[in-house]
């Protein structure tokens, strides 16, 4: 019996050994092409010769100085690179050592920034339904994603949430994408001005919502008017590309393809591709100002941050990923990914809609294509995808709570950057053996 607490008590889980490029191993010796990098992290796929290099050699030099103490040469390099790559507007990094913590740290400092400018009064967090911005309490509290934070609710600071931006489900008949976008992102304004607005610290949004509702990305012109809205009211604008950054659409950062700029953005998952847990805070140079220029402190801070080891791991990731101009390839594969999902579902009843950016790709799972009527939640076919899948030699992240919490299912996608073209087409053809087995199951349950 094992005695780690699992995610799932009941799981069955194999046994992983080893990986190379897009595959992870058993221990039966058992191949399964991880078509979603775990949970969109591993996007140099696995033992990358160059990263594990970096790792080797940081080892030698130096693993672990604490960063009341020093800096390190290394994180130093990262922090310099990720501002280097970013956009105008994007000045300074805090390093963290994950998502939440990165979020947390977002919360925090957007709230202290208003403290050091003398605006103590701002106090407001507003969010959206259907999105997920981690697990700790603050993070957890921001996130609109009801599954995971139900049971919480009773230890949650109290946050504030408008609807998503997820045309799918939200777009009127009469409306075109543009007015749709305008329409929801006009609920934030309303809610500032409901709060008051000189009581709201910050918007918090995922750029493209990730696993909560399976790759949803923005209508065009959407974030253009919540930058305007944020603006009007000096409220900042947080954007959470722990899932969706670091290159997965085929731009460092989800935000470049809106036109626009956060005042500051979390990203984790793909900046040391899991192989060192490593989360970051990216931000312009007037929050800084305004710690400069005030306490000269944020008071914040973690044991890990900065981790040395995390640092050279990240620097590895992002050298590679340049090297190889691999964001071409996201562009390229996450555009033949997204023509063999459309012919291999187009005629398909149960998948409703196909979306997302470069290799970020979701999949809704309905029970009428007509009518986009969900299926029965108790039939759990994201369970059964994910199990049939496993069984085929492929990892996808399914999910079910898509529409709000309860209802949908949906499919993730996110294959690391070095897939190729021969590749795509496998993860399709076992993909859609995977969910036409899971339906069969799911329907008569007879498996
Ligand atoms: N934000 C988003 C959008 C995420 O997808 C996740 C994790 O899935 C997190 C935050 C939390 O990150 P972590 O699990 O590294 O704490």
């Amino acid at each position: 019996m094992s005695r780690i607490l699992h995610r799932s008590i009941d799981a069955d889980l194999p046994v992983a050994i080893g990986g190379r490029g897009i595959e992870l191993f058993d221990s039966d010796g058992k191949a399964y092409i991880d078509a979603s990098g775990g949970a969109a992290v591993s996007c140099l796929g696995h033992s990358h010769p160059g990263v594990l290099a970096a790792l080797h050699a940081q080892l030698d030099k130096l693993t672990y100085a604490h960063t009341g103490f020093f800096t390190s040469e290394i994180a130093e390099r990262l922090a310099d690179r990720l501002i280097a790559d970013s956009p105008d507007g994007i000045d300074f990094v805090y390093l963290v050592s994950g998502g939440s913590e990165a979020m947390e740290a977002a919360l925090k400092m957007a709230r202290q920034y208003f403290v050091e400018r003398g605006e103590g009064r701002r106090r407001h967090i507003i969010a959206r339904r259907q999105s997920y911005h981690g697990n700790t309490l603050g993070a957890l509290a921001a996130g609109g994603n009801e599954r995971r934070r139900g049971q919480f609710r009773p230890l949650l600071i109290e946050t504030h949430h408008i609807a998503p931006c997820y045309a799918y489900r939200g777009r009127l008949a009469a409306e075109s994408e543009f007015e749709y976008g305008e329409r929801v992102a006009g609920e934030l304004e309303a809610k500032i001005l409901e709060l008051g607005p000189d009581q709201v610290i910050a918007f918090v949004a995922e750029t493209i919502v990730g696993a909560t509702a399976g790759a949803v990305p923005p209508v065009e012109g959407y974030f253009k008017k919540i930058r305007e809205i944020c603006d009007r009211y000096g409220v900042l604008l947080i954007l959470d590309e722990v899932m969706c950054g670091m290159g997965r659409t085929g731009f460092l950062h989800a935000f470049e393809h809106e036109g626009i700029v956060p005042d500051i953005v979390a990203i984790a998952k793909g900046l040391g591709g899991g192989y060192q847990p490593i989360g970051a805070v990216l931000f312009g140079r007037h929050v800084y100002d305004a710690f400069a220029t005030g306490s000269g402190l944020f008071q914040h801070g973690h044991t890990y941050m900065g981790h040395p080891m995390a640092a050279a791991a990240a620097l590895a990731v992002q050298d590679v990923i340049r090297e190889h101009q691999l964001l071409d390839n996201v562009v390229q594969m996450g555009e033949l990914l997204n023509r063999q999902l459309r012919e291999r579902f187009h005629n398909h009843q149960h998948v409703g809609d196909i979306r997302g950016r470069g290799l970020f790709r979701g999949i809704e799972i309905v029970a009428d294509r007509g009518d986009k009527s969900p299926l029965d939640p108790s039939r759990k076919v994201h369970a059964a995808v994910k199990r049939e899948a496993m069984a085929r030699g492929l990892m996808v992240y399914p999910m079910g709570g898509t529409i709000d919490g309860a209802q949908g299912d949906h499919i993730l996608l996110a294959p690391p950057f070095i897939v190729n073209a021969g590749q795509i087409h496998t993860i399709v053809e076992r993909l859609g053996d995977a969910l036409d087995a899971a339906l069969d199951y799911s329907v008569d349950g007879s498996r």
